[in-house]
C-alpha cells in the first residue's frame, strides 16, 4: 500500500523581490487525490508545485504533509517526487536503470529494487522496453518511463508539472486516459498542474483554478464547469458566451436581466446585485425550430438571431450567430446542417449562470 498523504497549504505566500507570485493560498488536498492546479501561464503553478516538492520555500505560510509540517524539509524528507516537463532521463542508462535510479540513491537493496522496477514499468506498460535507451523510445515512452521512476519510489506525494506538453496531439489524449489510470491504481496522493482546460476536466478529482498568484475557486469538474464563480473561471474552463447585464426586475426565484442580446431571463434564488455577468454555453443554446413552443417564458429563452458563421466539424458544428449585433457561439452535435438566414436561438432559463463578477 502506498503511504499516501494529505497536503495542506496555509496561507502561502511567495515574493521575488518586488513581484508577487503567490498571493497567500490555501488549499487543503485529500489523501489519494489526484488534484489539479490549472491557470494561465505565469499565474504560479510551477511556483507552487516547486514549493510542495521541496525545492523552494516560501516567504512566509506553512505547508503540512498530513499532521507534518514539512515546510523546512527538504524533497527526500518530506518524501515528495516531481516529475519534470523535460523527464530529464538519463541518456547512458536503460530504461530500466534510469527507473531504478532513485532507489540506488535511496540505498534500496538489489532484489528489492528489481522487483520495485518490474513492477512499475508494468503499471505503465514499458516492461517490453526495459533495456532500451532513452533514445530509442518516443516522446510518449519516454514520459512513461519519466512517470515510472517517479512511482518507483513510492512518493507520498506525485507531483507532475505539465507532464503532457512535449507530447503531440493524439499521444496526449492517449497519455490523459493513462496517467489517471496510473494515479488511482497506485493510490498515491497526485498534485497535476496544467494549463490545459480539458486535461484538468478530463483527468481530476478536483481542480483548483489559479489566476495571477491567487487561487480563485476549488471544485470537481463538473461543478466547475456548470457553476463557476466568476465570468474568469466560465471563460477560462470551456467554452463560454459572457454578457453583462443589468438586473431589471426579479420574481417567483427568476430575475430579468438586460444584455447586449436582449432582455433574458435566469434563475435566481438570492438577491442579485445591479450590474451582473451572465454565462450561457455553447453548447446550451438551440437553434429553434418551435420544437420547444410549449415552454413558457418562465422557462425558455428565445432570441431572433442571424446567421454569421458555421464550421462542420463532423460530429459536431460551430456556430457564430448576431443577435442585436452581439456575436454568440453556438455549438450543435449532430451538427446543424442548412441553417437559415434568421433563425431564432433558445435556451433554457435553468441555464444560464448569473456571475457577480
Ligand atoms: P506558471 O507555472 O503558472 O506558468 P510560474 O510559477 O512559473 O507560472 O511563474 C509565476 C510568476 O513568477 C511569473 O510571473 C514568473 O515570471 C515569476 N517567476 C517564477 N520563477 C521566478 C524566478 N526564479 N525569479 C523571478 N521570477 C520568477
Ligand atoms: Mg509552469
Amino acid at each position: 500500500m502506498p503511504r499516501m498523504t494529505s497536503v495542506r497549504l496555509d496561507q502561502i505566500r511567495r515574493n521575488y523581490g518586488s513581484q508577487v507570485a503567490l498571493d497567500g493560498i490555501d488549499l487543503s488536498i485529500n489523501a489519494g487525490e489526484l488534484f489539479f492546479l490549472l491557470g494561465p501561464s505565469g499565474c504560479g503553478k510551477s511556483t507552487l508545485l516547486r514549493l510542495i516538492a521541496g525545492l523552494d520555500q516560501p516567504t512566509s505560510g506553512r505547508i503540512w504533509f498530513g499532521d507534518r509540517d514539512v515546510t523546512s524539509r527538504g524533497t527526500e524528507q518530506r518524501n515528495a517526487v516531481m516529475c519534470f516537463q523535460s523527464y530529464a532521463l538519463w541518456p547512458h542508462l536503460s530504461v530500466r536503470d534510469n527507473v531504478g535510479f532513485g532507489l540506488d540513491v535511496r540505498h534500496f537493496p538489489a532484489a528489492a529494487q528489481r522487483q520495485r522496477v518490474d513492477e512499475v514499468l508494468k503499471l505503465v506498460q514499458m516492461d517490453g522496453l526495459a533495456n532500451r535507451k532513452p533514445n530509442q523510445l518516443s516522446g510518449g515512452q519516454q514520459q512513461r518511463v519519466a512517470l515510472a521512476r517517479a512511482l518507483a519510489v513510492q512518493p507520498d506525494c506525485l507531483l507532475l508539472d505539465e507532464p503532457l506538453s512535449n507530447l503531440d496531439a493524439n499521444l496526449r489524449l492517449e497519455m490523459r486516459g493513462e496517467i489517471r489510470r496510473i494515479c488511482k491504481t497506485t493510490g498515491f496522493t497526485t498534485i497535476y498542474v496544467t494549463h490545459d482546460q480539458k486535461e484538468a476536466l478530463s483527468v481530476a478529482d478536483r481542480i483548483a483554478v489559479m489566476r495571477a498568484g491567487r487561487v480563485v475557486q476549488v471544485g470537481a469538474p463538473a461543478e466547475l464547469y456548470r457553476r463557476p464563480n466568476s465570468g474568469f473561471v466560465a471563460e477560462f474552463v470551456g467554452q463560454t458566451n459572457l454578457l453583462p447585464g443589468t438586473v431589471a426586475g426579479r420574481e417567483n426565484g427568476t430575475a430579468t436581466i438586460q444584455t447586449p442580446i436582449g432582455r433574458i431571463v435566469a434563475r435566481a434564488e438570492e438577491t442579485l446585485p445591479e450590474h451582473v455577468f451572465v454565462s450561457i454555453r455553447p453548447e446550451l443554446i438551440r437553434v429553434g425550430n418551435g420544437a420547444s413552443g410549449a415552454k413558457s417564458a418562465n422557462e425558455l429563452n428565445r432570441i431572433e438571431a442571424t446567421s454569421v458563421e458555421t464550421i462542420f466539424l463532423g460530429e459536431s458544428s460551430e456556430h457564430v450567430f448576431e443577435a442585436n449585433g452581439q456575436p454568440l457561439k453556438v455549438l450543435s452535435a449532430p451538427p446543424l446542417l442548412n441553417v437559415a438566414p434568421r433563425v431564432t436561438v433558445e435556451f433554457d432559463v435553468a441555464d444560464v449562470v448569473v456571475l457577480n463578477e
